[in-house]
C-alpha cells in the first residue's frame, strides 16, 4: 500500500512524462497530492432530470446513452462529437468540439452522468461540452461539488481529480497535530476528515467546516510564529536613539505639512526608538497616505545618533524610487546614502560606485543609509552600527527575512515595518501579534478623491474618449490586464496583445509602453522612465505594476477584466493614480454580469479607503466565496482571507492557551516544526 512519502511513480499509470508534469506543480510524493487543495469547485450537486432542464442552469443529468458518433466538420479543422442521452422524463442532446476519442470510451446503452450547462444554440437546446462520466465510476466529475485544481495546460482537472481520488484513502495516515483539548475547545474537525472533504465535500455545510479548520491551521502557525518570536525580541537589548532637535527643521523644509495621522505615527516611532528595547512597529496606511516620508524622519533621527539606518524594499522599482525620494528629503543634511540592489548600486557622494565598494563603506560605517532590496539580505551586507531597519511592503518578506536583518548584532536595530495592505484590525492583531501598529487612515491634504467608474462592454468609447483628453492634458495613463489563459502565466501575451490592438486600432498616434515580469531589471527601468517623463503616456502592464510606482501625473488607471482581480488588488491598482492635485479616474472594464461579481465592483466606487474595502470584504463573505470564485486577495494567505472574525478571535484564544501550556511548544513537535517552517507569504 502506498504511504503519504511514496513517490507518484508508484501508482499505476504514473510514468516518467506525467511524473515530470506533475512535479512542475511541485507534486511528488503522495503527501503533495494530498496537500493539493482545489482553488475552487463547481456546483454540480443539482441533479435534475431532463424535461426539467432549463437554459443557463448549471445541472447535472443522469441517463442513458442512445447514440454517440463523431463527425468531421468541413469548414474547419474540426470534430463533433453528438449523443443523445435519455432518461426516464425525455431526452436531450450533447456535443463536443475535438474529443472524437469519446466515441471509443462511451458506448451506446452506458450509463452516463453529465455535467454542464443547457445552451439554446442554432440547432436547438443541447448540452455544449458537458462533463461525462460513466455511472459506474461515477460521482467524481459530475453530480456534486467539483474541485477545480490548480493546474497547468498540460494536465487536464480530470487527471488531476481521478489521482487524488485514488490517494484518498491515504488521508487516513494523516497524523493529528493539534492536542485534543483545543480541537474539543473550539470544536474543529480531525485534520484528516478536513482534508477530505476540502477535496470531495458532499455539501456547503461540509466544506465550510473543513474550511474552518485548514482556515484555523493556517492563522495559528502565523499567529504563533508571531508570538514566538515577540518572546524572543523582548530580551533584546538596542541602543536608544533619541528626539533629534533638527528633525522641526527637516519637517519644515517639506513642501507640504504633515496630515495629522502623519504626525501621530512618526510620534509613536520616535517614542518607541528612545527606549532600551528594539521597537518593532508596523506602520499600516493605504497607497499614497505619505509613509515614506514618516519612514525617511526615522531615518534621519537614527542616523543624527551616528547609528546607520538601512530600507529594505521588494522590488528594484521601489527600491530606487524611495532612493530618489529620500536622497532627496535627506540632501541639505550632509547624509551619505546609498542604493544597493541585485541590477544597481549608487552613492550620494560619488559619480559612480560597485555593489562591493557600497558594501565596504557600510561596513567602516562611512554611509549612513542604504536603500535596497534583498540584496540587502545576503550574508556578505555588513554594517558598522545598524540602529534601523525599516521593511517596506513587510508582507512580501518572511518572518525569518524580517528576523536575518536583525539577528546577530550585539545591539538589536529598531524595527519598522511598512504595508499598504489595509488589514482589519482583528486580522492584523492574529497575524501580527509580534507587532505594534500604527495607522495612517486620512490622505494628504489636495488630494481629490478618485472618481471610479464601472465600464460595460457598450461604453468603452467614451472611455478611450476620456482617456484622449487627459493624453491631450499631458496626463498619464495605466492600462492593466489580466492573464489570459492559464498557461499565460506571467500575463505577457495578454498585455502583448492589448498593446498592439490599442496602438494599431484605438491611439495610433500616442505611442504606447508595455510593461510585464519577463523584462529585464534594465528595461523596466527604461519603460518606467519613458512612461514618468511622457514619452510614452500610456503604459500597458501586467499586475507589476500592483507595487509602489510613483507617477504623480497618472490620472487615469484602466483596468481590464476588473472582475478577475480580488478588491485588494483593484484598490492597489487605483492607488497608482491620484497622487497629485489633479482630479483622477479609476476605470473598471468588465462584461461580468454576476449580482455579486457588480456588487464587488460597485464597493470599489463607493469606498474609496482601503480599510473600508477590507471591512467590506470581511462582512461580505457569500457562498461563493466559499466555492471560491472570488480571491479577495489582501493577503495572498491559501485560506486565511476567508477568516471571519468570531475565527480570529477563536485563533488568538487557542494560540494564548497553548503558549501558557508550553511557550516552546516542545510538547508538540509536529506542531512546532510547522510554526518553525512557517513563512508568512514570501512571494
Ligand atoms: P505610500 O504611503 O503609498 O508609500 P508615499 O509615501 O509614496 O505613499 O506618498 C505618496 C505621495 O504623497 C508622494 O508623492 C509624497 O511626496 C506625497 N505626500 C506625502 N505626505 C504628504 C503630505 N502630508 N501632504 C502632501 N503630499 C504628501
Ligand atoms: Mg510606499
Amino acid at each position: 500500500m502506498l504511504s503519504l512519502q511514496s513517490n507518484l511513480t508508484e501508482m499505476k499509470g504514473v510514468g516518467p512524462t506525467l511524473a515530470k508534469r506533475l512535479a512542475k506543480l511541485g507534486l511528488i510524493a503522495v503527501n503533495d497530492l494530498v496537500n493539493h487543495f482545489p482553488s475552487r469547485y463547481e456546483d454540480f450537486s443539482h441533479l435534475v432530470s431532463i424535461n426539467k432542464l432549463k437554459v443557463g442552469e448549471r445541472v447535472t443529468i443522469k441517463g442513458k446513452v442512445q447514440l454517440i458518433n463523431t463527425r468531421r466538420s468541413w469548414k474547419r479543422r474540426l470534430t463533433i462529437t453528438e449523443a443523445l442521452i435519455k432518461d426516464s422524463t425525455g431526452s436531450v442532446k450533447a456535443v463536443w468540439f475535438n474529443q472524437p476519442y469519446l466515441t471509443n470510451t462511451i458506448k451506446p446503452g452506458t450509463e452516463v452522468m453529465l455535467a454542464g450547462i443547457l445552451a439554446a444554440g442554432s440547432y436547438g437546446l443541447q448540452l455544449e461540452h458537458p462533463v461525462i462520466e460513466p455511472v459506474a465510476r461515477g460521482g467524481i466529475h459530475t453530480g456534486r461539488l467539483v474541485p477545480i485544481y490548480p493546474s497547468t495546460s498540460q494536465l487536464t482537472q480530470r487527471l488531476i481529480r481521478n489521482l487524488i481520488a485514488r490517494v484518498l484513502p491515504q488521508v487516513q495516515l494523516i497524523k493529528e497535530y493539534l492536542p485534543t483539548e483545543i480541537l474539543k475547545k473550539f470544536n474543529l474537525p480531525k485534520l484528516n476528515r478536513a482534508v477530505y472533504d476540502l477535496h470531495f465535500p458532499s455539501s456547503i455545510e461540509e466544506l465550510t467546516i473543513a474550511r474552518r479548520r485548514v482556515t484555523f491551521d493556517e492563522l495559528l502557525t502565523i499567529h504563533l510564529k508571531s508570538l514566538l518570536a515577540r518572546q524572543t525580541l523582548e530580551n533584546n537589548q538596542a541602543t536608544p536613539i533619541p528626539f533629534a532637535e533638527s528633525t522641526k527643521t527637516l519637517v519644515k523644509s517639506l513642501p507640504w505639512l504633515l496630515t495629522n495621522d502623519q504626525k501621530i505615527a512618526a510620534w509613536e516611532i520616535i517614542k518607541d526608538l528612545g527606549k532600551q528595547r528594539p521597537m518593532y512597529r508596523l506602520l499600516q496606511g493605504d497607497v499614497g497616505s505619505g509613509k515614506t516620508v514618516v519612514a525617511g524622519l526615522a531615518c534621519f533621527n537614527c542616523i543624527k545618533t551616528n547609528l546607520q539606518a538601512a530600507i529594505l524594499a521588494p522590488t528594484e522599482i521601489l527600491a530606487q524610487q524611495h532612493w530618489h525620494t529620500i536622497t532627496n528629503l535627506l540632501k541639505p543634511h550632509k547624509i551619505t546614502c546609498a542604493l544597493l540592489t541585485r541590477g544597481q548600486s549608487a552613492t550620494s557622494d560619488t559619480a559612480s560606485t560597485t555593489a562591493s565598494r557600497v558594501k565596504q563603506r557600510l561596513k567602516s560605517g562611512e554611509i549612513d543609509l542604504v536603500i535596497g532590496t534583498h540584496a540587502l539580505l545576503q550574508s556578505d551586507v555588513d554594517f558598522k552600527k545598524l540602529g534601523l531597519v525599516v521593511i517596506d511592503e513587510q508582507h512580501r518578506f518572511g518572518v525569518e527575512q524580517r528576523q536575518a536583518i536583525i539577528a546577530n548584532r550585539q545591539s538589536a536595530p529598531h524595527l519598522l515595518s511598512m504595508t499598504a495592505t489595509p488589514i482589519p484590525r482583528s486580522l492584523a492583531l492574529t497575524l501580527y501579534g509580534d507587532l505594534d501598529i500604527s495607522f495612517i487612515k486620512t490622505m494628504p491634504l489636495g488630494r481629490q478623491p478618485i472618481t471610479t467608474k464601472l465600464i460595460k462592454p457598450g461604453e468603452r468609447a467614451s472611455a478611450y474618449n476620456l482617456i484622449r483628453q487627459e493624453i491631450n492634458k499631458g496626463n498619464r495613463v495605466f492600462i492593466i490586464c489580466p492573464l489570459i489563459e492559464e498557461s499565460d502565466t506571467l500575463g505577457v501575451k495578454a498585455v502583448t496583445t492589448e498593446q498592439a490592438r490599442l496602438q494599431q486600432e484605438i491611439f495610433p498616434g500616442i505611442k504606447i509602453g508595455l510593461l510585464h515580469g519577463k523584462l529585464k531589471g534594465q528595461e523596466k527601468t527604461k519603460v518606467m522612465a519613458d512612461f514618468k517623463n511622457g514619452r510614452s503616456p500610456i503604459l500597458v502592464s501586467t499586475s507589476i505594476v500592483e507595487v509602489g510606482v510613483d507617477v504623480p501625473e497618472a490620472t487615469i488607471m484602466v483596468i481590464e477584466g476588473a472582475e478577475r482581480f480580488g478588491l485588494a488588488q483593484l484598490h492597489q491598482f487605483r492607488g497608482r493614480v491620484g497622487r497629485s492635485e489633479r482630479p483622477s479616474y479609476c476605470l473598471l472594464m468588465t462584461d461580468s454580469t454576476t449580482p455579486r461579481g457588480l456588487e464587488r465592483l460597485q464597493a470599489m466606487t463607493k469606498f474609496q479607503s482601503g480599510f473600508d474595502l477590507a471591512e467590506f470584504d470581511l462582512d461580505h463573505r457569500g457562498p461563493g466565496d466559499l466555492l471560491g470564485e472570488v480571491q479577495s486577495g489582501w493577503l495572498k494567505l491559501r485560506f486565511a482571507e476567508l477568516a471571519n472574525t468570531e475565527l480570529l478571535k477563536t485563533v488568538r484564544e487557542a494560540g494564548k492557551l497553548l503558549m501558557a501550556m508550553d511557550n516552546t511548544l516542545k510538547h508538540w513537535p509536529t506542531l512546532q516544526a510547522k510554526v518553525s517552517q512557517e513563512s508568512f507569504h514570501p512571494e
